[in-house]
């Protein structure tokens, strides 16, 4: 289990003590990749005297479920996590995701889409040169980029269902070329070309991931973004969403992602690495720290 690689970063000479999160959305339990998550924020924070932030992601009402978000919070607590309060919940902020939106619609750098995802991979199937992303995935093929808008308009007004998508080439063209950091990986330039008109408000829930992410990571003064580096490449989206609405840039620490023995990716839905599991067998807060390699606090119990 250990990683052995990651090193709890330090500020800078002069920099302040670092402001550090940990994000989770309650659509299942959490994992040991949770748990080091998790710890990896809380460490950074305590070893330079800075603070620890917990922000629950349930924007998505159709996965998010409150005995999660209940057995997140146990799951933390039990770690001997300790963050500063209140703990933030993303649901309750729809009219800030939306007010962040309305700034990129008076840009004109975003759009509404009104595809279905059938259509959507009916048209990539048959288009014979669909851009890919970088893990590999067609990205949206841009139907409704091209649309009119007072057509757009006229089937809003109908009441047609429809998400809004970041129109990337014009907002690349509106803040030109961007650059974020990582501690681990060094300077990046900003690709965030490469995902394509990115979903930033979905038909069924008025925001996006991307979206909420950016907004509340500047709400919270957040200055160091650790996770792992499973999303790496999401950060390209929200540096450019950074500069879009004017936000703070984070540095950011994308940490390894934790494997099973045989090099097996931690899903939620397995339930032999959920800390519920370990929790249950007996296991001591102590010895999951011990198990990521990481110090056990004096706060974790047993
Ligand atoms: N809520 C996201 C997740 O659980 C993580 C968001 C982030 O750390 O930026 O995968």
């Amino acid at each position: 289990m250990l990683t052995g690689e990651d090193v709890v970063p330090v500020p800078a000479a002069g920099e302040a003590p670092f402001v550090t999160r940990f994000a989770p959305s309650p659509t299942g339990l959490l994992h040991l990749g949770h748990a080091y998550s998790a710890l990896f924020a809380h460490e950074t924070a305590k070893a330079c005297g800075g603070r620890f932030l917990l922000r629950i992601e349930d924007i998505d009402h159709t996965r998010c479920r409150p005995e999660f978000e209940k057995a997140t919070l146990d799951d933390l607590r039990w770690l001997g996590l300790r963050w500063e309060a209140p703990a933030w919940r993303q649901s309750p902020r729809t009219d800030v995701y939306q007010d962040a939106l309305g700034k990129l619609k008076a840009m004109g750098v975003v759009y509404p889409c009104f595809c279905t995802r059938a259509a959507i991979r009916h048209e990539i199937a048959e288009s014979a040169r669909a851009p890919h992303g970088p893990s590999g995935e067609p990205v949206y093929p841009g139907t409704c980029r091209g649309l009119d808008p007072v057509e757009g308009r006229t089937r809003i007004a109908r009441g047609m269902p429809h998400g809004w998508r970041l129109d990337v080439e014009a907002a690349l063209a509106h803040t030109g070329a961007l650059a974020w950091y990582d501690v681990r990986a060094g300077w990046q330039d900003c690709r965030a070309a490469e995902f394509g008109d990115v979903v930033l408000a979905r038909k069924d829930i008025p925001t996006s991931y991307h979206l909420a992410v950016t907004v509340d990571d500047a709400a919270q003064g957040v200055t160091l973004v650790t996770r792992g580096e499973d999303l790496f490449h999401a950060t390209h989206i929200h540096r450019l969403l950074q500069a879009l609405l004017g936000l703070p840039t984070p540095t950011y620490y994308h940490h390894n992602l934790i494997a099973t023995a045989d090099g097996q990716r931690l899903a939620k839905r397995n339930r032999s690495v959920s800390l519920k599991y370990f929790r249950e067998r007996g296991e001591t807060p102590a010895s999951i720290w011990r198990q990521l390699g990481l110090g056990v606090p004096a706060t974790a119990e047993g």
